[in-house]
């Protein structure tokens, strides 16, 4: 047995810009496991980001496509607990050599080998073993590779051998067509506005997002009500934990750059460059628009401009927005976002 969970797949694994480049390389991997250079490969990230998952993803995909591989999934804190026993009983051979056979090795959460000094060991040797034979591994660690804590250099420098891929929170986009995309798989409906209050408001992790939904789910079944923003907005308090909604300048400047895909530094550089400076002026006007802000304190944060930046920029977008249809559509995108985060 492979003790995989078999829904967790690369089809009910959304894509998105926060976990391309390592849902991609799991893709690669389960197609040809140990024929290329991702190996191993090391998927980390903070809890209930989807490392279990796509790691998880990758076995399913090997037992499809390669169905006379071995496959197995295990926990590192299972891992360790198999040593012990097998040590007690004088047996760390046959724990080694039981490691030895597995075409595909899952290893889960591997920040928990701290310190683990003896079943680290073992693990090196049924590292070294997998990978000279061409087999396969994926790793998922908490955080990336070099910054394990207690981990032996030798076993480090062997996980820089492949690829390591993190995995982050998801941007606005993403989230909603996970929840959108859970809700049809388990056949949930609920009004759109609610989707998106749920998705702007819930930016700490998948789980949570999850989480979020099944709540919302159970409290209208518990009250026989319809779900609606109300009643979404009671049972995620305790989800959201943003205390004041108040509208920042800050949070505008975050939503901004996320939306845009810009890094929030260069809206405070002296960056020239069009898209940076079209970014800025964006922000700018949100910033006038929904906060009680002064000119002059917009102008402080964004690198110390002055009063008449801020006007000239406000000005600026207002005539784009009159001119450019594109624009407008994509302002008035942004400000929807900006409201919805102060409900
Ligand atoms: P981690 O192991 O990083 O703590 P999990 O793999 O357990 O996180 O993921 C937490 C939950 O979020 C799981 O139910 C998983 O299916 C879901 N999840 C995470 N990322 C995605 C994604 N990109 N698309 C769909 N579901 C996801
Ligand atoms: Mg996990």
């Amino acid at each position: 047995d492979s003790q995989l969970n078999p829904h967790y797949t690369f089809e009910t694994f959304i894509e998105g810009d926060c976990n391309r480049v390592a849902r991609r390389a799991g893709k690669a991997v389960a197609e040809k496991p140990g024929a290329t250079s991702f190996n191993p490969l090391v998927i980390y990230g903070g809890v209930g980001l989807g490392k279990t998952h796509l790691a998880q993803a990758v076995g399913n995909a090997v037992k499809k496509l390669h169905p006379h591989k071995t496959v197995l999934y295990v926990s590192t804190e299972k891992f360790i607990n198999q040593f012990i026993d097998h040590s007690k009983h004088n047996a760390i051979n046959d724990f080694i050599h039981f490691y030895q056979l597995i075409d595909v090795l899952i290893l889960d959460d591997i920040q928990f080998f701290a310190n683990a000094e003896k079943s680290q060991d073992a693990f090196f040797a049924i590292f070294n073993h997998l990978h000279q034979s061409g087999k396969q591994l994926v790793l998922t660690s908490d955080k990336p590779p070099k910054d394990l804590e207690k981990v032996q250099e030798r076993l480090l420098s062997r996980f820089r051998w492949g690829l390591s891929a993190d995995l982050q929170v998801p941007d606005f986009e993403t989230r909603m067509e996970i929840l959108e995309n859970k809700m049809r798989n388990d056949g949930l409906e609920m009004p759109k506005e609610v989707v998106k209050y749920i998705a702007y408001n819930i930016q700490t992790n998948v789980r949570e997002l999850e989480g979020a939904l099944i709540s919302l789910l159970a409290q209208s079944s518990l009250n026989r009500k319809e779900i609606d923003l109300d009643l979404a907005k009671k049972v995620l308090k305790s989800f959201i934990k943003t205390s004041s909604k108040e509208i920042t300048i800050e949070a505008i400047q975050r939503m901004v750059c996320e939306h845009l895909g810009v890094p929030y530094e260069k809206l405070l550089e002296k960056t020239r460059k069009r898209e940076i400076v079209q970014a800025r002026q964006i922000t700018m006007y949100l910033a006038k628009s929904f906060t009680k802000n002064s000119l002059k304190t917009i102008g402080e944060h964004f690198g110390g401009r002055d009063h008449t930046t801020v006007i000239h920029s406000c000005q600026t977008v207002k005539d784009l927005m009159e001119t450019d249809t594109a624009f407008r559509e994509m302002l008035m995108e942004l400000q929807q976002k900006v409201q919805l985060s102060a409900l």
